[in-house]
């Protein structure tokens, strides 16, 4: 049955209006009364996502935070997930598609990520996604509008059709320079490889560090048109 949002589209509009000049504290404070236990944080433990995580942790100990684990992440991301566990206080969830990778080469060939990421995404990230948040009500995310020009008018709050859930993204209006000013202000860890040069982090075959200053989404699907994984993209 088709889940309706409890709010109207105007509703949403005045909301927006309201949260564009606040602190993302408040639009998280606002979410975690508003859905309780039905509001989830996504994340790939980027540093907007360990910034989300930090002011969840103190809003509503034992959030849900859940990752799209595609076994196909960095050792590094695996690590500083263990590091984020045992410092904040959030409930971190893996979800995985429960296809392994030797099933995934069964049955579309090998190496998918080369030959059709699109559909590598797909079943790797946007098929467990929909499974995961079709019991939820509300899903945090950590965009932001400088991140590429695909991001650049994020609204802090929408209606997902494609997952029937609200998506908030608290951090929209901040940039690169104010979350890393909250990480260093709340000594908080970040992935190994951004020291690197990898300013955006994914799966591993599909992540490559790159040596300028540019939107932080550069690195991802290089010398390919591929900007997002899908997760972002509404069909509808
Ligand atoms: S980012 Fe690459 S490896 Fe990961 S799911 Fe997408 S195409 Fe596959």
């Amino acid at each position: 049955m088709q889940r309706s949002a409890p709010w109207s589209r105007s509703r949403l509009a005045a909301l927006n209006a309201q949260f564009e000049p606040q602190h993302p504290r408040v639009v998280l404070d606002w979410a975690v009364r508003v859905f309780g236990p039905d509001v989830v944080q996504g994340t790939g433990f980027g540093p907007s996502g360990i910034v989300i995580m930090h002011m969840l942790a103190e809003l509503a100990p034992g959030s849900t935070v859940f990752f799209l684990d595609t076994d196909l992440l960095f050792p590094e991301t695996y690590a500083l997930r263990d590091t984020l566990a045992a410092q904040l206080d959030v409930t971190i969830e893996r979800v995985h598609g429960g296809l392994s990778l030797d099933e995934q080469a069964e049955q579309a060939g090998p190496a998918l990520w080369e030959r059709a990421p699109d559909r590598c995404c797909h079943l790797r990230k946007v098929v467990p996604l929909k499974r995961y948040l079709a019991t939820k009500r509300a899903w945090i995310t950590g965009l932001r509008r400088d991140q590429s020009k695909q991001r650049a008018n994020t609204p802090i709050l929408q209606w997902i059709p494609r997952y029937e859930v609200f998506k908030l993204n608290p951090l929209a209006t901040w940039s690169r320079k104010d979350v890393w000013k909250y990480l260093f202000a709340h000594n908080l860890p970040y992935n190994a490889l951004h020291d690197e040069g990898y300013p955006s982090i994914g799966c591993m075959p599909c992540t490559q560090a790159v040596n300028r200053d540019g939107y932080t989404r550069e690195g991802r699907w290089q010398g390919r048109d591929k900007t997002e994984c899908g997760l972002h993209v509404d069909p509808s």
